[in-house]
């Protein structure tokens, strides 16, 4: 039985309203269009870079709070001030619980922080990063070094420009962990959304492998978490999200997708700290404890698992 929606406030309808530019709406300040009905908006300290790439507008500026700023069609993809909580938990999880991972794939991730930090694991052999956009790659490199820290130039990093869809669906490699460390699912990010997409990366997965993806925050982009873990339910006998809350993802915690047939996130506490003993990993945001505690989710996340 079809419900009419509720229509309680005039709906965008995104075909016919064109994208407001996030720069124009508020002078000197940058304005996130991601949700219809909640904006977030940083002051415009400096712009530093303003571009339209083949695949999207492209700009880093100033902000007194956050440092540096990457936006991708206006949605906040990352920020000096606190990117180290997204990028840590993304990483260091997946690969403390694996316990063994030596060919990680992160699809997506142009700003070069996910390389960083899983290329801080010694043990891990083998990098590959498919991300779509050179030009996201290039401009992180000049304008956010601080972001890679000089993880394009490691040599177990393999850079593949591509459409990470078409790479998961293309390849014979095998990995131990993959990374969805994509934008969110408009644009180019979409293909990183779909029912086929986590298939053909499930299939690229050896056994014990895990995938996480970068699933927005559920109070505001709930459906979204709902899809995922729907595809995940019939793909993985293991299959759940884990919360961290990241400042500049405004509306709560965000959720990153768990995906495996394995057992990793069970592994109890005392192995974990072990294991992140032996990595010799500084952290600013994760511990084992904090690892183990993310997986605790408020009824309203459990809600949205199907
Ligand atoms: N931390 C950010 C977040 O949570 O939204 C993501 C950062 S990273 C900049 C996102 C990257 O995904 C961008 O560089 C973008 O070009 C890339 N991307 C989007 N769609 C893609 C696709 N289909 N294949 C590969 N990379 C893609």
């Amino acid at each position: 039985m079809s419900h009419e929606k509720e229509r309680s406030a005039p709906e965008r309808d995104r075909e016919d309203t064109p994208a407001e530019d996030g720069f124009a709406i508020m002078p000197g300040w940058a304005v996130e269009t991601l949700h219809d009905d909640f904006r977030q908006a940083l002051r415009v300290g400096k712009l530093i870079y303003d571009s339209k790439t083949r695949h999207q507008r492209l700009r880093v500026f100033e902000n007194p709070t956050f440092g540096r700023v990457l936006t991708l069609d206006d949605v906040i993809q990352t920020t000096e001030g606190d990117e180290f909580i997204y990028h840590e938990m993304m990483s260091h999880v997946p690969i403390l619980a694996h316990g063994a991972a030596t060919d990680v794939l992160i699809i997506g991730g142009g700003d070069g922080g996910m390389a960083r930090e899983v290329l801080r694991h010694r043990t891990v052999e083998r990098v590959t990063m498919v991300e779509i956009d050179a030009a996201v790659v290039e401009f992180s490199r000049q304008y956010l070094p601080q972001l890679s820290q000089g993880a394009f130039d490691d040599p177990r990093l393999d850079l593949v420009i591509d459409d990470g869809a078409r790479f998961v669906a293309g390849t014979d490699r095998r990995f131990d962990v993959i990374i969805v460390d994509s934008t969110d699912p408009i644009g180019p990010g979409e293909a990183l959304f779909t029912d086929s997409f986590y298939a053909d990366a499930k299939r690229c997965l050896k056994e014990g492998g895990i995938i996480v993806t970068q699933n927005g925050v559920p109070f505001l982009q709930g459906a979204e978490l709902t899809q995922t873990m729907r595809a995940f339910k019939r793909l993985f006998t293991d299959r759940c999200c884990y919360l961290a809350t990241v400042p500049s993802y405004a509306g709560g915690p965000m959720a990153f997708g768990w995906g495996t047939d394995g057992v990793a996130r069970s592994v109890p506490l005392d192995v974990l700290r072990t294991r992140f003993a032996a990595a010799g990993l500084e952290t600013r945001y994760y511990t084992p404890e904090v690892h183990k505690a993310a997986f605790a989710l408020p009824a309203y996340v459990r809600k949205l698992m199907p």
